[in-house]
C-alpha cells in the first residue's frame, strides 16, 4: 500500500508537468518573478481540507498556514521556532494580506482531541498544543451540548472564534482591521457536503455562503 501510494506520488509529478502545468504555464512563468497573495489561509492541516480547491483559487491567491485545528497561537516572541506565528507575522507585515481567513471544518480530529486526553498522552506537543483550547473546551462544556454532533460543530465554531480573537493579538491587525485594509473571516467548511458557513461578526454565528 505505501510502495502504491508513493508510486501515485511520483507518477503525479509526471503528469502535473505534463498536463496542469503546462495549462497555466504563463501563470507560473509569471510567479517566478514573485507572490503577491491577496489572502491568509489559516486552516486544519488535515488532509481532507484543500485550501485552493474549496476557494477555487490559483497558485499566488492564498499564503496558507496550516496546523492541527487551525490554531492562531496569541502573538509573542520567543526562542523557540514558531511556524505558525512567523507565517502570521509575515503575512502581515511584508506580504500585507488584504484578507486572512480562518477554516476550521467538520469532523475535525484537532478539535475531538480535547475530549479523548488520555489517547494523546503519548504525543507530548500534540497534547501542549492543543492546551491552546482550553477555553474553547470549557465554553463548549458549559452550553452542555446534547450530542456528540452538536459538541463537535459547537467546538469547531467556537474555536474558529478564539483563533479571530488572537489574531487581534498580533501586530497591526487591528489597526489594519479598523482602518479597512484587513478583512477577516472565519469559515467553517463541512467535508461531506463542500459547504462553507461563514462568521457573522454582530450576530456570532455562521451562515452558509451561497451564490
Ligand atoms: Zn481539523
Amino acid at each position: 500500500m505505501a510502495q502504491h501510494s508513493i508510486d501515485m506520488l511520483f507518477e503525479g509529478a509526471v503528469k502535473f508537468k505534463e498536463e496542469d502545468f503546462e495549462n497555466y504555464k504563463t501563470l507560473f512563468e509569471n510567479l517566478k518573478e514573485g507572490q503577491n497573495p491577496h489572502t491568509l489561509f489559516v486552516g486544519c492541516a488535515d488532509s481532507r481540507v484543500v485550501p485552493n480547491l474549496i476557494t477555487n483559487t490559483l497558485p499566488g491567491e492564498l499564503f496558507v498556514v496550516r496546523n492541527i485545528a487551525n490554531i492562531v497561537p496569541p502573538y509573542r516572541k520567543a526562542d523557540e521556532y514558531l511556524a505558525t506565528t512567523s507565517a502570521i507575522e509575515y503575512a502581515l507585515l511584508e506580504l500585507q494580506v488584504e484578507n486572512i481567513i480562518i477554516c476550521g471544518h467538520s469532523h475535525c480530529g484537532g478539535c475531538s482531541a480535547l475530549y479523548e486526553e488520555e489517547h494523546f498522552t503519548k504525543m507530548p506537543n500534540v497534547s501542549n498544543w492543543l492546551k491552546l483550547l482550553d477555553k474553547v473546551k470549557e465554553q463548549v462544556l458549559a452550553l452542555k451540548p446534547k450530542t456528540k454532533t452538536m459538541r463537535s460543530y459547537l467546538t469547531e465554531q467556537l474555536n474558529i472564534e478564539q483563533q479571530i480573537a488572537n489574531l487581534f493579538t498580533y501586530p497591526q491587525v487591528k489597526e489594519k482591521y479598523l482602518a479597512r485594509t484587513l478583512n477577516i473571516y472565519g469559515w467553517h467548511y463541512i467535508i461531506e457536503s463542500g459547504e462553507v458557513y461563514s462568521y457573522d461578526f454582530k450576530k456570532h454565528e455562521f451562515n452558509l455562503i451561497k451564490g
